[in-house]
């Protein structure tokens, strides 16, 4: 990338604002319990499959980085406001530093890798290392495809908006329970299951694939994150939509794929396979 590469990891500078957001996210998580309410935990799960199963994994990831699969544009537009929801920045913040992810994995420049520390990958980046969420200009660089749209850009630079909005709408609606779940403990649920895949399936699990990373396949994670988990699998064919590989991988972002597929929402759907090893497209007859 010439001299213009980002120096992601500066471990030097504490991000005043992000680290004060999630100290509060997190309080709000701690308090949840102690205003249990079954409606507030039951939008709050509906909240995680959204953000996290349709926005990031679906969106964000599998669309956004590494164009597993088509769709008509009001659903990437949609699956990228669904993503924000997760409070993990903007779509081409997202996808740029996850391409610096695969360029870099396990070497230095990578913006997370447990080589330099598990609590690094896990959040210290995020508190430490200028995530850089609103840097719109300098991350399109490395998401030129994306940059291109002028809402991703809008998106990007106001990122947080539409997480507001469904948060006043669900707080005048369900109150403080509310908040508490569908906001704090929903966000900050999301934001450690998405970190474990940065620190966790680099660390435990299994390698199907000698990729020239440290990446692994972990089942918990992959419950925990729609499919995210089979992260060496990810490593080895970045390109698939389908992650968990054999039949005893579940990976329900792909088995949401192959539902909208089967309605004409999605198609081109790249699949690796792991008895032939390579990547196979299946169109939609
Ligand atoms: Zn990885
Ligand atoms: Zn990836």
């Amino acid at each position: 990338m010439g001299s213009d590469v980002i120096n992601l990891p500066n471990r030097n500078q504490l991000d005043r604002g992000t680290a004060i957001a999630l100290l509060v996210l997190h309080a709000g998580a701690i308090a949840a319990p102690f205003y249990f309410e079954w409606k507030a935990v039951l939008v709050a799960f509906v909240l995680y499959w959204i953000a996290g199963g349709w926005g990031v994994c679906m969106g964000y990831h599998r669309l956004h980085t590494h164009r597993g699969f088509k769709c008509p544009l009001w659903l990437e537009y949609l699956l990228a406001v669904c993503g924000s929801l997760a409070l993990e920045g903007g779509p081409i913040s997202w996808v740029a530093t996850h391409r610096i992810h695969h360029q870099k994995s396990d070497q230095p420049g990578d913006p997370h890798s447990p080589r330099e520390g598990k609590f690094w990958s896990h959040m210290g980046w995020i508190i430490f290392g200028q995530a850089r969420h609103n840097a719109t200009r300098m991350m399109s660089k490395y998401a030129p495809d994306l940059a291109k749209h002028r809402f991703y850009i809008w998106l990007n630079n106001w990122h947080w908006v539409p997480l507001l909005i469904v948060s006043i709408g669900l707080t005048l609606w369900g109150g403080l329970p509310m908040l508490l779940w569908a906001l704090c403990f929903r966000v900050v649920a999301g934001l450690h299951a998405t970190w474990l895949v940065n620190s966790a399936t680099h660390i435990w699990g299994s390698r199907r694939f000698a990729t020239r990373d440290d990446s692994r396949n972990n089942w918990w994670v992959a419950l925990l994150t729609f499919g995210e988990g089979w992260h060496n699998n990810h490593h080895a064919h970045p390109v698939s939509a389908r992650h968990g590989l054999a039949w005893y991988e579940f990976d329900i972002t792909y088995y949401t794929l192959k539902a909208l597929e089967s309605v004409g929402l999605v198609r081109n759907l790249m699949v690796a396979r792991i008895d032939e090893g390579r990547l196979q497209e299946r169109e939609v007859a």
